[in-house]
């Protein structure tokens, strides 16, 4: 990509310039483990993308299967070499079956363009699949019913970086209750032979909070590194 389309996209997320950030080292530990997937097997677990998006569509696993307009299963490139996680739908996504459609999601793909990479050739999906009531956090119980999709999803894709967008994603995808502060910037592991994680900001939260833009930048070029080690 050339630096003045870069800087349009820079542009596009309200950045105004950006310097070089040191990344860590090639050869830099894995810092966190996140826990082996202990989810005893289920047709979750083995399921094939059809068999997937069947018992995503048809799931009654907790209440918010009640309020739900629609499971927003996930999009994209099911060979991708990036998986982005998200949190939960919000109102557009209940509406329209798709991750990351709202404002949201618009500056999700901003932050993608702005590493070269385009929506379609990612793939996105939730932690959580339904809608939770009034935007609420997603319960640790709601969570926990409906990770195994994402787990799967993850499985089938097999990407060689997993950019989670959010404190919800992280922390129950890692299993850790440490806040983003403390995951961005560093590399995780999703289990043994699992793909790189990396963490940055949720583009709402961006959103509200504008001046975090810089931060989420760094973690995205931090992102890319680790990507193209391989
Ligand atoms: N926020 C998310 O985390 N996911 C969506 O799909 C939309 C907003």
């Amino acid at each position: 990509m050339n630096s003045a389309l870069r800087k349009a996209y820079l542009a596009a997320m309200q950045i105004e310039a950006w310097s070089r950030r040191e990344v860590a080292p090639a050869d830099a530990p894995a810092v966190t483990d996140a826990p082996a997937v202990t989810d005893a097997p289920t047709a979750a677990t083995v399921a094939d993308w059809a068999t997937l998006e069947r018992l995503v569509a048809e799931c009654r696993r907790c209440a918010l299967c009640e309020t739900r307009s629609r499971t927003v299963f996930g999009v994209g490139d099911r060979r991708a070499n990036w998986f982005i996680v998200g949190e939960a739908p919000g109102a557009d996504e209940d509406r329209q079956g798709e991750p990351f459609v709202g404002r949201a999601g618009q500056l999700l793909n901003s932050m993608l363009r702005a590493i070269g990479l385009a929506r379609e050739q990612v793939f996105i999906a939730n932690v959580q699949k339904c809608r939770p009531p009034r935007n609420r956090d997603p319960l640790a119980s709601e969570a926990a019913e409906c990770l195994p999709y994402l787990r799967r999803q993850i499985e089938l894709v097999a990407p060689k970086i997993l950019l989670i967008v959010g404190r919800i994603g992280a922390q129950n995808l890692l299993g850790t209750d440490a806040p983003i502060a403390q995951l961005r910037g560093r590399v995780h592991r999703l289990g043994a032979g699992g793909p790189p994680v990396v963490v940055t900001y949720h583009p709402g939260y961006l959103l509200r909070t504008p001046a975090d833009k810089r931060k989420a930048w760094e973690d995205l070029k931090f992102a890319r590194e680790v990507a193209t080690r391989g």
